[in-house]
């Protein structure tokens, strides 16, 4: 595979636009059907160019202009803002203050960062395989719980191309919601509490709520590999006190009695659940209180850590799908939630690796020519060149959530004239 180097980006970056970048799918995403006038042109767009200079307030008049305009700027990074009150690009023509956000999607964004208390094996930007699972388990976490919870329709996860994982909520009523109910959203979906210097950041209590009973039970699917088996979590005297620490003290003392005489973190654990569960046992049969250490351990350990600022604020810009990540050259790629286990975030086409492909496919075609196949005319081989790519998958996954949106779209519409004609 062709090797990512940042320095080739001038070069690598105008092929990746004309041929690989997925323009029609992605117009007809934030077109949004039509059917609010001038909802594309109302939205920011910022670009990030050559030499980290950052262009805010882009907006064109169509998918079209948009697509002409990364011709011929071809930037480094892009990023998709709000469908404001005005043209973005004509917010300095506009009165004081008349300048405003009014809808976006719900966004969310997932960093490994944000989990360094809790890993082992990487620290700040760094990934492995092994952590990656913790992104595998906030997606189904959060995804459920859009779906189960709040009745959300239309997600489309993507890959940031680096160390996360971003979603985002298209539901045309979802995209009108104000920014407390945005914030309201992410509290619902944040058990993980307290900075560095807290020790623990989970404490449950009965009742347990159904939003954590089934975090846990998505936790569960993963817990043994990644943080037993994994991160190996029990494994020392130093990395048990850790979990140790969120147990309640006279339970504390006894596991440190016997975690020294078991074999390894799976069996070390299955002592701390057994006696959790004892506690809950004995308190439905009204003796004592239940205790909640394991599930809180695992929820600490494992579950999802989003930033509310971003999901938060309408105004907050979020990095696009199918953009490129300048430092890796990995391109910001949907997740297919039916294979999520599978996906290895090291195996994402990178822009040299696209390139190299299509360069590839494209000496082999010409000896197909020259063998005398009539060759495809030139401006359609070009727009379709991700078709020879890797990246055709992750376009047809994108192809297939907008479709799917325009489907409900036009069951809407025509549910909408069946009502009027009752009447
Ligand atoms: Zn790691």
């Amino acid at each position: 595979m062709a090797r990512f180097e940042p320095a080739a980006l001038p070069e690598l970056l105008p092929v990746f636009y004309r041929r690989l970048f997925p323009h029609g799918a992605y117009g007809r995403w934030l077109g949004y059907g039509g059917v609010v006038k001038n909802y594309f042109q109302l939205r920011e767009f910022s670009f990030t160019l050559r030499d980290d200079v950052y262009v805010r307030f882009q907006s064109f008049g169509s998918p079209q202009e948009l697509e002409r305009e990364l011709h011929r700027t071809n930037p480094y990074k892009i990023d998709i803002g709000a469908v404001y009150s005005h043209r973005p690009n004509q917010h300095n023509t506009v009165h004081l203050g008349a300048f405003q956000p009014q809808e976006k999607e719900l966004v969310f964004d997932i960093d490994m960062t944000d989990y360094d208390d809790v890993r082992t094996c990487c620290s700040s930007a760094d990934i492995c395989s092994k952590c990656w699972t913790l992104m595998t388990i906030a997606v189904r976490i959060i995804d459920r719980a859009l779906v189960e919870d709040l009745g959300l329709k239309h997600r489309l996860w993507v890959y940031s191309g680096r160390r996360g994982v971003h979603c985002w909520v298209c539901d045309d009523a979802v995209r009108k919601w104000s920014p407390a109910l945005r914030a309201a959203t992410v509290e619902y979906l944040s058990l993980v509490k307290g900075g560095a210097e807290t020790v623990k950041k989970v404490t449950l209590s009965e009742p347990i709520h159904p939003f954590i009973r089934r975090s846990v039970s998505v936790v569960e699917k993963y817990f043994e590999s990644y943080a037993l088996v994994g991160q190996d979590i029990l494994g020392s005297p130093e990395s048990w006190a850790k979990v140790l620490a969120l147990v309640p003290e006279d339970i504390r003392e006894a596991l440190q009695a016997e975690f020294p005489k078991k074999r390894d973190s799976v069996h070390r654990w299955e002592l701390l659940r057994g006696r959790m569960e004892r506690t809950r046992k004995q308190a439905a049969a009204g003796k004592g209180a239940p205790c909640f250490a394991d599930w809180e351990v695992m929820l600490q350990f494992c579950f999802p850590r989003l930033d509310i600022n971003v999901s938060k604020g309408v105004g907050h810009l979020l990095k696009s799908p199918f953009s490129v990540h300048p430092k890796t050259g990995r391109i910001s790629v949907p997740l297919d939630l039916q294979k999520l286990d599978q996906f290895d975030p090291f195996s994402v086409p990178t822009i040299s690796s696209l390139c190299h492909e299509l360069d590839a496919a494209g000496a082999a075609e010409e000896q197909e020519d020259g063998a005398g196949m009539e060759p495809e005319p030139e401006p359609k081989r070009r727009a379709r060149g991700y078709k020879r790519t890797s990246l055709a998958p992750y376009v047809r996954l994108f192809e297939l959530f907008v479709e799917d949106m325009e489907r409900a779209r036009r069951g809407e519409l025509l549910r909408r004239s069946d009502l009027q004609g009752d009447f």
